[in-house]
């Protein structure tokens, strides 16, 4: 993760999808100066308010990570964010016209192709990589604990359990050293998990996504409903949230082991961290 700070080569716009609000929404990525980090701005309000990404702008954590403030908010950034960290890309202005970023198919591989089409650029200055230098942990006390510990460690090492008393799903474990190389080959095209009767919930509602299967690793009551991209890859796409919320410290290097965790207590953990991080 060493080197010179990084940007797009050129902007970048979009459209697609998103799952909360059921709405087609517009995405621009526009490339920043060196020492900026990444910034979300929402292009349909006046004034285009903007936020960085940082562990203090987070105002949701519940099924995603929204950054916000008072009277708005952009929603499902952990995709992109997983992208932008595994991809090295520093800096970055990112305007939704809309209160959450498109799903794309559930994966991360919508924004990587995005990026990776658009191309990078070296800027002038290094990358400054915080390490964690003792350990750190979280721990959510509700039955069954969940855990996130940190630990000193070189380069950026992931590790998640997957638990699950569901026979389809069963238990996962993975580890990875993230590289760009490993995010694309085996994080990025890993899809969210989604139970057949949440989908079906949704398509009641409505929302057009809602019971659509092409936007996520779909469970049934015996088997999956639609053919994997990996054998394990909910604890792959477990892997990418957890790499997508902890760029909100921007660039670390360090070792990361959770055990049943999601966005709270990634949250918890980047704000501890904050602290520490040298
Ligand atoms: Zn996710």
């Amino acid at each position: 993760m060493k080197g010179f700070q990084q940007t797009l080569k050129n902007r970048i716009s979009f459209n697609g999808q998103a799952l909360h609000c059921g709405k087609d929404v517009a995405v621009n990525l526009i490339p920043q100066p060196v020492d900026t980090g990444v910034l979300f701005a929402r292009s349909d309000l006046p004034g285009k308010p903007v936020l960085k990404a940082t562990p203090a702008n987070v105002v949701d954590t519940l099924r995603s990570m929204a950054i916000g403030a008072d009277g708005w908010r952009i929603q499902t950034i952990e995709h992109l964010m997983a992208a932008l960290h595994a991809l090295q890309v520093d800096n970055l202005l990112v305007e939704v016209d809309g209160p959450e970023l498109p799903l794309g198919d559930g994966s991360a591989q919508f924004f990587m192709k995005k990026i990776l089409e658009a191309g990078l650029v070296t800027q002038e200055k290094p990358r400054k990589v915080r390490k964690i230098t003792a350990p750190v942990a979280v721990i959510d006390e509700r039955e069954p604990h969940s855990y996130l510990i940190a630990l000193p460690g070189k380069g950026l090492r992931l590790s998640y359990y997957f638990t699950s008393d569901h026979k389809v799903t069963g238990n996962q474990f993975a580890q990875y050293v993230i590289t760009p190389e490993v995010f694309q080959k085996e994080i990025a095209p890993a899809r969210t998990i989604a139970f057949y009767r949440e989908l079906e919930a949704l398509r009641k509602q409505g929302l057009a996504l809602g019971g659509n299967m092409d936007i996520a690793v779909v469970v049934g009551e015996d088997s999956y409903l639609n053919p994997l991209r990996f054998e394990d890859e909910i604890v792959r796409h477990k892997i990418l949230d957890l790499l997508g919320d902890l760029y909100l410290l921007g660039p670390i290097e360090g070792e990361i082991i959770g055990l049943r965790s999601g966005h709270k207590l990634d949250l918890e953990l980047a704000l501890k961290l904050e602290n520490q991080l040298v």
